[in-house]
């Protein structure tokens, strides 16, 4: 039996489902500002005083503990797109980064061209990935940022079949070939107020692995993450892509 007051709450509730319509409408506008060139893909929301750290192609057992060293000093939480080959071979550093508060995404198991791959192909990497991370770290990853940034629609639509969700960036310069840490902030500082005139947070992309080669000195990346840290802190709230869901 529903009483009178019960009914309230129900039509209460059902006046907030609706502004909670409204308010999703306006959020996946505000978040995905590409859509229409990238597909549906998650960029960075209108929030001007938030910057999102995310790091690509590891785990990597030189460079992502001095990554997780700068952050912990900083008391800064970022965003790890790992390979699952990566990860399987090092279970412990992915779980250091996961108890630091990180967030951890899908970066593929290979890093192929996935706009060249079959739709299993593109399954599989997805798939093995996700069940690596989740064994290693108990928790199902929520994101996926395709290798490469490589989109076709198919790409983005399995990794949704999946319950992950899509992540491009607006900010990046090749700081794999970069050996200037100073000239990689400057450029992703730069970057970054572009995006802030646009009116967007800032998602901004570095590489604290090698998808080609372990070995590659990510020490410029490294020590550019932490010049932005130092650039921003004063102004700007560091969060993990899960605060822009
Ligand atoms: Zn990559």
């Amino acid at each position: 039996m529903i009483s009178p007051s019960a009914t309230g709450v129900y039509a209460g509730l059902g006046a907030a489902a609706c502004a909670g319509l409204a308010a999703g409408a306006f959020a996946y506008a505000a978040i995905w500002p590409g859509s229409r060139i990238f597909g549906e893909a998650l960029v960075a929301p209108k929030r001007l005083d938030e910057l999102a750290l995310t790091f690509d192609d590891g785990p990597n057992a030189m460079w992502t503990p001095r990554l997780l060293e700068i952050l912990a000093r900083n008391s800064v939480r970022a965003t790890f797109f790992l390979l699952g080959s990566r990860a399987e071979a090092q279970p412990e550093l992915v779980r250091r980064i996961a108890a630091a508060g990180h967030l951890i995404g899908n970066h593929s198991w290979s890093h192929p061209n996935l706009a060249w791959s079959s739709a299993a192909r593109i399954r599989e990497e997805l798939t093995r990935t996700n069940e690596a991370l989740q064994q290693i770290t108990g928790v199902r990853a929520k994101f996926f940022r395709p290798p490469f940034g490589a989109r076709r629609p198919a790409v983005f639509r399995i990794a949704r079949e999946m319950g992950l969700m899509p992540v491009l960036w607006n900010a990046m310069t090749s700081d794999w070939s970069e050996p200037s840490a100073e000239r990689i902030a400057a450029q992703l500082t730069k970057a970054t107020e572009g995006q802030r005139r646009r009116g967007h947070a800032a998602n901004i992309v570095l590489h604290d692995g090698g998808h080609r080669d372990p070995a590659a000195n990510r020490e410029p990346s490294v020590t550019a993450a932490g010049l932005l840290i130092e650039r921003y802190k004063a102004t700007h709230r560091f969060v993990t892509l899960d605060a822009w869901r």
